[in-house]
C-alpha cells in the first residue's frame, strides 16, 4: 500500500461493541473487528475538529455550489464525516434529493395534509440512495490506494459502484449478484457502466458470503454495507431532511429495512448531532421489513431482542438463524432490494432503535404494491422496496402508533424505473401476466391499478373510448 495521507488522529475505526471497543486506523481496510468479529464504526475526536456551532451554518455553502464538494448533497456536510482529505474525495453530484410533502399520500395513510413528507432518494445519479454511501466508501478506497472494488448486491449497490468506477476511472468494479433475483433496471446499469459482473447460482445471502471470501483472497476493496464508511455518507440523508425542514426535527423517520445500513446510519447521525449539541431531540425511527424477509421484525417484536446498552441477546439471534437454516427458509418478497434474511448491520440497527426510540413492522407484498401505486399516482415513482416505508407508515397510523398530525418523513430509497416488471404487472389487465409476476407473492388484487384501455385500430372507436374514460 502506498503511504496515505489520513487524519488518523482525528478519525479512527472502532468496534461497535462497548465491551470490546478495539480501535483501528482509518487507513486500514476492515469490515469487522479483529478482536471480536463485530462491526466497526467510524469515530471522530470532535473536540479537536472544527464542528459548526449551528446546523444553519451549512446554509452559507449554498452560495458556493459551483464548487463540486459544496454542490454534493453528501460532502457539503463533510465537517460531520471528516475522515477524508478534500483532495481525495470522489463526488459525482450525489445527494441532490428533494423532500416533497404529498397531500395524496398523506390521505392514503390517514395523515393530515402537510404532515407526510417523502424524501426522494431515487433522484440520485444511479437512481437510489446507495450513492450517498458509495461516494464515501469509494473515497476511502481511493485514499488507501485500491485498484478494484467489489460488492454483493440485490442490484442498487452494484449499480452505484459501477457508476462511480465508470465516472472516475479510478477503479474496476467487481459485482456479485444472485441468479434470477436482480431486476433488469439494475442489472442493465452494472453491465452498461462496464462492471465485471459475476452471477452466482444462489441468492443475495449466498453472494454476500462469497464476496467476503473472494475480496479477502484477492485483496479487493469491499464496498458492501459492512463497510463502515458507506454509513458515514448515508448520514447526510438525514441532514438534508432537516435542512429541508429548516432544521426542525420531524416526529418520525420511516425507512425500509434490508441490510439495515440506512437505519443504522440515521441512528448514528442523530446520536452524533445530539452529542454535538446541534439538535435538542431525536425523531423516532420506524424500520419496515417485507413480510417475506422479516428477520428484524421477528427478533425485535417476537423475541424481544434489544441493543441493551451494547449487550444484546446474541443467543436469541443465533437460534433464530439456526431455525432459518434448519427450515431452509429463504427471503422471498417482490421488494428485491430488501429481500435479505441475514441483515449485516443488525447490531448497529438495534443500537439505532434504542437511540431513536424505534419501532419495527413488516408489511406484505400486497401492501407494498398498493402503497407504491399511491406514491406514483401522486407523482413520485419508486421501486417496491421503497414503498415499504409508506405501507409501514400506513400500518403504524392504523395501529395508532403514529398520530395524524405528527410530522412523518418516509424515505423513498430507489427510483420507479429500477423495477418496471413489478409495476407493469400490477397495472396489467392481463390476469396471466399479473399472476406470473405477482401471484407467487400472495398478491391477489390491484386496488389502485391504472389499466391500459384496449381498443381496436379505428378512429371512431378510439374517440369513443377516450370520451368514455375521461
Ligand atoms: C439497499 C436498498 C434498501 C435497503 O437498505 P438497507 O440499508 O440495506 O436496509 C431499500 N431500498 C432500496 C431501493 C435499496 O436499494
Ligand atoms: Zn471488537
Amino acid at each position: 500500500m502506498p503511504a496515505v495521507q489520513t487524519k488518523t488522529d482525528l478519525a479512527f475505526q472502532q468496534c461497535v461493541m462497548p465491551a470490546c471497543g478495539a480501535t483501528y486506523d482509518v487507513s486500514e481496510e476492515r469490515t469487522s473487528c479483529e478482536t471480536c468479529g463485530s462491526l466497526l464504526d467510524i469515530v471522530y475526536d470532535w473536540d479537536r475538529l472544527p464542528v459548526p456551532s449551528s446546523l444553519k451554518d451549512f446554509e452559507a455553502k449554498w452560495s458556493r455550489r459551483n464548487e463540486p464538494l459544496e454542490r454534493s448533497g453528501v460532502w457539503r456536510f463533510r465537517e460531520l464525516l471528516p475522515f477524508a482529505p478534500d483532495d481525495q474525495i470522489v463526488t459525482i453530484g450525489e445527494g441532490q434529493t428533494p423532500l416533497h410533502p404529498s397531500v395524496g399520500v398523506a390521505d392514503f395513510i390517514g395523515m393530515k395534509p402537510g404532515r407526510l413528507l417523502l424524501q426522494y432518494e431515487g433522484m440520485n445519479p444511479s437512481g437510489s440512495f446507495k450513492d450517498n454511501g458509495m461516494t464515501a466508501a469509494f473515497t476511502h478506497a481511493r485514499m488507501i490506494g485500491a485498484k478494484r472494488a467489489a460488492c454483493a448486491s440485490t442490484g442498487n449497490t452494484s449499480a452505484s459502484l459501477a457508476l462511480y468506477c465508470g465516472m472516475s476511472q479510478l477503479m474496476q468494479a467487481v459485482i456479485f449478484i444472485g441468479s434470477g433475483k436482480i431486476s433488469y433496471g439494475k442489472l442493465s446499469q452494472a453491465l452498461d457502466y462496464g462492471a465485471l459482473t459475476v452471477q452466482i447460482a444462489g441468492d443475495f445471502d449466498d453472494a454476500m458470503h462469497r464476496v467476503r471470501q473472494v475480496s479477502k483472497r484477492l485483496g479487493i476493496y469491499l464496498v458492501n454495507s459492512v463497510n463502515p464508511f458507506r454509513l458515514e455518507g448515508q448520514k447526510t440523508i438525514m441532514l438534508r431532511v432537516l435542512e429541508s425542514l429548516n432544521w426542525e426535527i420531524p416526529d418520525w423517520i420511516v425507512v425500509p429495512g434490508g441490510n439495515l445500513g440506512n437505519s443504522s446510519s440515521f441512528g448514528k447521525a442523530f446520536h452524533e448531532l445530539k452529542k454535538l449539541g446541534l439538535i435538542d431531540r431525536v425523531p423516532r425511527l420506524a424500520i419496515i421489513n417485507a413480510a417475506g424477509a422479516n428477520t428484524l421484525n421477528a427478533l425485535y417484536n417476537e423475541r424481544g431482542v434489544r441493543w441493551n446498552g451494547g449487550a444484546p441477546d446474541t443467543k436469541s439471534i443465533d437460534s433464530y438463524y439456526a431455525e432459518l437454516d434448519a427450515g431452509a427458509l429463504r427471503a422471498d418478497t417482490i421488494a428485491s432490494a430488501i429481500e435479505i434474511n441475514r441483515p449485516v448491520n443488525l447490531m448497529k440497527c438495534l443500537r439505532a432503535l434504542e437511540c431513536c426510540d424505534g419501532v419495527v413492522r413488516d408489511v406484505t407484498d400486497q401492501q407494498i404494491l398498493d402503497a407504491k401505486a399511491r406514491v406514483a399516482a401522486n407523482g413520485l415513482g419508486c421501486e417496491p422496496a421503497s414503498a415499504a416505508s409508506v405501507a409501514g407508515a400506513k400500518l403504524l397510523r392504523e395501529q395508532g402508533v403514529i398520530d395524524p398530525d405528527e410530522r412523518v418523513v418516509c424515505i423513498l430509497t430507489g427510483h420507479q424505473l429500477k423495477d418496471p416488471t413489478a409495476t407493469v404487472a400490477y397495472h396489467s389487465s392481463d390476469q396471466n401476466e399479473f399472476n406470473r409476476v405477482l401471484g407467487s407473492r400472495g398478491v391477489t388484487t390491484a386496488a389502485f391499478a391504472n389499466r391500459a384501455v384496449q381498443v381496436e385500430n379505428d378512429l371512431d372507436a378510439i374517440v369513443r373510448t377516450i370520451q368514455l374514460n375521461s
